[in-house]
């Protein structure tokens, strides 16, 4: 073990240790794991830290991984982070959009993968089962072919053709339920109590490695850090991991400020901005999501205490956007950007668009979390032209 000590419950407190095969605590709650960073700290002194490009191998000390020459890796992470030309101008603010959608499955859950996998792999498992909405489950397929263990992704009703297509496309079995997030989530943590499947998801080893956004967004601000955070949520998972690696870098020295984290989230499905607005401990779960952001509707957020409290210990806030409020924003990414986002990697922009006062002056950094290609465009189009193959109707298109 690097410097891994233990799990500790956010909730509850009580410890396990960190190699045991915990999914969650017996209050239910969330595991963190907690590091020895003194250890820590000298490990970075020892690495030629500085002068490393910004990826997510880079932040080893940080994960709780025994041996890094087993690490199960496509070279995640290091995606670009882009100071926004026009969307910056209409809504008068400095803003910068980290892109996730440039992670080797499409969305920033290669990162909780890498970590998980490798993890799977070291305590000796040569299956594993996940309950998803479609992009843990597409990552998690191709984590485990490099690996060389087999896969069974559990998905809701709703989710899209193309992320069905992409988790069978590297050999996961796919096994659509009658039912929605909640349930697959159900259906899989019974199937690891009935049978001793090895789950993945959004547990103590997938937020490890979801913390290199956050990580990264420091590094690629040479070691400053911004006033926000804006996330879309839905386990509320990358919210929480993105919290924890800047308390991480405060323990170790490395910053001294910490972000104002956002969490948004779309109004057919907000069990965490609920507990937000009405001062609950929980989230308050709903029975079904119903939104187009298909990738955050979770209606029993694994995560939701996680980043409720990330969300109230940074001063930040906790809002919801409509569909019709997403589907602009992820044109405006597109046309003014050329970013290029599924509708829920648009989220935390659409956030951005109508909460704008709330930044006023302020370094914002929006993370776009996956991209369009992931499923079948929503909204209107704009009409495509037909021509006959013939130069005469070029005239058509330049009068
Ligand atoms: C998983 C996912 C989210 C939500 O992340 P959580 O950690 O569940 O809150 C948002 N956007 C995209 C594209 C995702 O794949
Ligand atoms: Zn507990």
């Amino acid at each position: 073990m690097v410097s891994a000590k233990k799990l500790k419950c956010s909730q509850c407190g009580k410890e396990y240790l960190p190699d045991m095969i915990t999914f969650r605590c017996e209050c239910n709650g969330s595991l963190d794991l907690i590091y020895d960073y003194k250890k820590v700290r000298k490990l970075i002194l020892m690495a030629d830290f500085i002068r490393e490009r910004p990826w997510h191998w880079k932040y080893w000390m940080f994960y709780p991984v025994d041996d890094l020459t087993q690490a199960v890796s496509f070279e995640e992470g290091g995606t670009p982070l882009f100071l926004s030309k026009r969307i910056r101008k209409t809504v008068g603010l400095e803003v910068f959009f980290k892109y996730e959608g440039s992670n080797p499955t499409g969305s920033f859950k290669d990162r909780g993968s890498s970590i998980e996998i490798t993890k799977a792999i070291e305590l000796g498992a040569n299956s594993v089962c996940c309950a998803s909405t479609g992009n843990m489950g597409a990552s998690v397929s191709a984590y485990s072919a490099k690996a060389g263990i087999t896969c069974k992704v559990f998905v809701p009703e709703v989710t899209p053709s193309l992320k069905i297509a992409q988790i069978l496309g590297c050999g996961a079995e796919v096994i659509r339920v009658e039912g929605n997030y909640a349930d697959c989530l159900r259906l899989t943590e019974e199937a690891n109590r009935r049978y001793d499947v090895y789950l993945v998801g959004d547990y103590p080893y997938r937020s490890e490695g979801q913390k290199s956004v956050g990580f990264e967004i420091v590094d690629q601000f040479y070691w400053n850090v911004p006033d926000y955070i804006i996330c879309p949520m839905g386990n509320g998972t990358l919210t929480r991991a993105i919290w924890k690696s800047f308390l991480e870098l405060q323990k170790v020295g490395l910053i001294n400020e910490l972000p104002k984290m956002v969490g948004i989230q779309a109004e057919g499905c907000h069990p965490i901005v609920d507990a937000f607005k009405y001062d609950y401990d929980k989230p308050i779960p709903i029975k079904k999501a119903h939104t187009i952001a298909d990738a955050i509707a979770c209606e029993d957020p694994v995560d939701g205490y996680g980043a409720l409290h990330a969300i109230l210990e940074s001063g930040g806030f906790a809002e919801t956007v409509t569909d019709n409020e997403i589907i602009a924003a992820q044109k405006l990414l597109g046309h003014s950007e050329g970013l290029y986002a599924e509708p829920s990697g648009a989220v935390s922009t659409a956030g951005l668009i109508k909460y704008k006062e709330k930044f006023e002056g302020k370094k914002v950094v929006s993370i776009v979390t996956g991209h369009g290609l992931k499923r079948a465009p929503v909204g209107d189009m704009p009409e495509v032209m037909t021509i006959k193959n013939d130069f005469d109707e070029l005239d058509k298109i330049f009068p």
